[in-house]
C-alpha cells in the first residue's frame, strides 16, 4: 500500500465501536487494500505440492474453487475434529461470556466485532454446528448454525488471516479456549481448497529449497558469516571463528535466517558470534538447518512438521550432543509444543548441559534444545562473562515479550535477567501489556506482508501504545525483543505510532556490553554508533 494512501495516526486511532447493523451470520467481506494478504504464487504452491494449485487473489470475485470444495472442507473438518480433541472441545464449550472479546489487538485496533476472539471462532463454530451437531442440523440458525457458502469461506479467509495466532485471548478465557488453535484449523481447511497466502507459502517453499525462509543458498550463508566476522574484527580487533557444518561439534546452533540478513537482526547475530567465541563454545552452524523459524506452522501441521524435521536430521548428521536455538518466536512454539511428537523422540541426542557452567537444562530433557536466553542467563548467573554495561547507556530500554516465547513456553525471566545485567536503564511497560499478557506486534503468523500494512498498524496499536507510555514517562528510546518477526515488524510500527524508539535484540545488548579477552578499545557499539561516556555506575565488572 502506497504510503500516501495510508491514514495518518490520528485518523487511524479513531476506531468506531458502534456495532454494525444487520445479522453477523450474513457474511459480506470487503477485501480492502491494506487489510488483507495476497494469495500464494503458483510456483511456490507447486514447489510444496499443495492441493488445488492455481493463481488466484482474495479480491477476485471468482476464487476458482474446485467443484467439490464444500465436500473437501467438510471432510477436512471431520478429520480435524477426530484428530484434535482440543479442536472439538473448543468448538463445543464456549459459553460466550465475552471475557476474551476486548483482548485481541486486532479488535482494539480495528473495532471490527468479527475480530473479537469469540466471534472469530464463531465464524467456524457456526458451520461446525450446522453439519456436526444434532441441534444445528435440526434448528439451523436458531441454534447458531449456518450453511457453508462461498461467502462464508471468504469471510473465514479474511478473519483467519487477521489473527496472528498470538494466544492472548486464551489467557483470559475461563475455559482455556485457545482461539489461535481455531484459527490454525481454519487455515488448514482453507489450504485444502488452495486458499493460502504468499507471505506464508513463499518462505516455506524457500525453506525447502535452500534451508531457510529467505532463500539464502549455502554459499551466500557462508559469505554473510564471513562479512560478520570481518565486521567483528574491525570492531574488537579479534579474529573470530564460526564453524559451519562441522561434524562432531558439541552443539548445533540454529537461528532464524533474518538474523544473518536483515536489520536490526544483524546486530543480534554479531552478539551471538561474540558470545560463542568468548566462552570458547564447541559448536557449529548448519547450511541445511539454516532456519529456526517455521512458517509451516502458519499453514498446516503437516507443513510445520516437514520444516521442523531438518533440525533433528541435521543434529543427527553432524553428530552433535544437543541443540541451541537463537532469538526467534514461533520456532519456540513449534519446539515447545510440537517438536517432540512431530519428529521426536530425539533419543540420539543428550540432555543439554552447559559446557561453561555445568548447568543441566532439565526442562529440555525431552526436546534436547535450549533457548539462547536460557543459556546466556545461566552464564551471567555464574559470572562467566565480563561486562561493561555503560556501553548501552545511550539507550533507555524496555522489553517486549514476544508472544510465542512468553505465552508458548513461559520464557519470561531469562531475557529480563540478561537485560538487567547488561544495561543500566531498563523500564517495564504497564503490567497488563507484558509477560503472559503481552500484546502482539500485529504482524505474526505470516501477516507481516507490505500489502497488509493498515491491518498490521491497527493490530500493533496496543503494543505501540504501551511503548508510548514508557517513552513519555521514562524517556525510553529502545525496545528489546527476542523474535525475528518482531525485529522486522516493530520498527515500522513504532516509526508510525511512536517515532524515536528503536528496536534491538537482547544479544545485541549483550554484544555491546561484553568485554572480550584481548579486545581493542571499543569506540562504537555494534551499530557503528559512537559510544557515549557512561555515568560510571555499574561499569566494568
Ligand atoms: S472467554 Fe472463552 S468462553 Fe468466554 S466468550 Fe471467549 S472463548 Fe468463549
Ligand atoms: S490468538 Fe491473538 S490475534 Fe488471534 S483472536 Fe486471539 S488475541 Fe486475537
Amino acid at each position: 500500500m502506497a504510503e500516501e494512501n495510508l491514514k495518518k495516526p490520528d485518523e487511524m486511532f479513531e476506531v468506531s465501536l458502534t456495532p454494525a447493523t444487520g445479522d453477523w451470520m450474513n457474511p459480506a467481506v470487503e477485501f480492502r487494500k491494506g487489510t488483507y494478504c495476497y494469495g500464494a504464487p503458483l510456483k511456490h504452491q507447486k514447489y510444496l505440492g499443495l492441493p488445488n494449485q492455481r493463481e488466484w487473489q482474495p479480491a477476485d470475485a471468482d476464487w476458482k474453487l474446485p467443484p467439490d470444495w464444500k465436500e473437501t472442507i467438510l471432510e477436512g473438518m471431520e478429520r480435524l475434529i477426530k484428530r484434535h480433541r482440543s479442536f472439538r472441545l473448543f468448538l463445543d464449550i464456549c459459553v460466550r461470556c465475552g471475557a476474551c472479546a476486548d483482548k485481541c489487538h486486532f479488535f482494539i485496533g480495528s473495532g471490527d466485532p468479527k475480530n473479537m476472539p469469540v466471534l472469530r471462532a464463531e465464524l467456524l463454530r457456526s458451520v461446525y454446528r450446522r453439519y456436526f451437531t444434532p441441534e444445528g442440523r435440526i434448528f439451523g440458525r436458531f441454534a447458531g448454525a449456518r450453511d457453508l457458502t462461498e461467502d462464508v469461506l471468504k469471510e473465514w479467509f479474511y478473519y483467519f488471516y487477521q489473527c496472528t495466532e498470538c494466544r492472548r485471548c486464551s489467557v483470559y478465557c475461563p475455559y482455556g479456549i485457545d482461539t489461535c488453535e481455531i484459527t490454525m484449523m481454519g487455515r488448514e481447511l482453507l489450504n485444502l481448497v488452495g486458499c493460502n497466502i504468499q507471505w506464508v507459502v513463499e518462505p516455506a517453499s524457500n525453506c525447502f529449497r535452500t534451508g531457510n525462509h529467505l532463500g539464502v543458498p549455502p554459499h551466500a550463508f557462508q559469505e554473510t558469516l564471513g562479512f560478520a566476522l570481518d565486521e567483528l574484527k574491525d570492531l574488537t580487533g579479534i579474529a573470530i571463528d564460526a564453524p559451519i557444518n562441522r561434524k562432531g561439534a558439541e552443539i548445533l546452533f540454529v537461528a532464524p535466517s533474518a538474523d544473518y540478513f536483515a536489520s536490526p537482526h544483524w546486530f543480534t547475530f554479531l552478539g551471538y558470534l561474540m558470545l560463542f567465541h568468548e566462552i570458547g563454545l564447541d559448536y557449529t552452524w548448519s547450511t541445511y538447518a539454516s532456519e529456526g523459524g517455521n512458517f509451516g506452522l502458519f499453514h498446516s501441521m503437516e507443513l510445520a512438521k516437514r520444516l521442523n524435521a531438518k533440525i533433528y536430521a541435521e543434529a543427527k548428521r553432524l553428530k552433535v550432543k544437543w541443540v541451541l536455538g537463537g532469538e526467534c518466536g514461533h520456532m519456540w512454539r513449534t519446539l515447545h509444543q510440537y517438536m517432540d511428537t512431530f519428529n521426536g523422540p530425539a533419543d540420539f541426542l543428550e540432555e543439554p548441559v552447559s559446557p561453561a557452567t555445568g548447568t543441566r537444562f532439565e526442562n529440555a530433557r525431552s526436546t534436547k534444545m535450549v533457548h539462547i536466553t536460557e543459556f546466556t542467563a545461566d552464564l551471567l548467573y555464574h559470572n562467566k562473562l565480563r561486562l561493561d554495561r555503560s556501553r548501552n547507556d545511550q539507550w533507555k530500554i524496555t522489553f517486549h515479550d514476544s508472544c510465542n516465547p512468553a505465552r508458548g513456553m513461559g520464557l519470561l525471566e531469562e531475557p529480563r535477567y540478561i537485560i538487567r545485567q547488561v544495561c543500566n536503564h531498563f523500564y517495564e511497560m504497564p503490567e497488563n501489556t507484558i509477560r503472559e499478557k503481552t500484546f502482539c506486534c500485529g504482524s505474526g503468523a505470516g501477516l507481516g506482508a507490505d500489502e497488509n500494512i493498515e491491518m498490521r498498524l491497527r493490530g500493533g496499536l496496543p503494543r505501540a501504545n504501551a511503548v508510548k507510555y514508557v517513552k513519555e514517562r521514562y524517556g525510553v528510546n529502545m525496545l528489546a525483543c527476542i523474535c525475528a518477526i518482531d525485529k522486522a515488524a516493530l520498527p515500522p510500527l513504532l516509526e508510525y505510532w511512536v517515532p524515536g524508539v528503536g528496536v534491538c535484540g537482547v544479544h545485541e545488548l549483550l554484544g555491546n556490553a561484553l568485554v572480550m579477552a584481548g579486545e581493542q578499545e571499543r569506540t562504537t557499539n555494534l551499530r557503528g554508533e559512537p559510544l557515549e561516556a557512561g555515568d560510571g555506575e555499574n561499569d566494568v565488572r
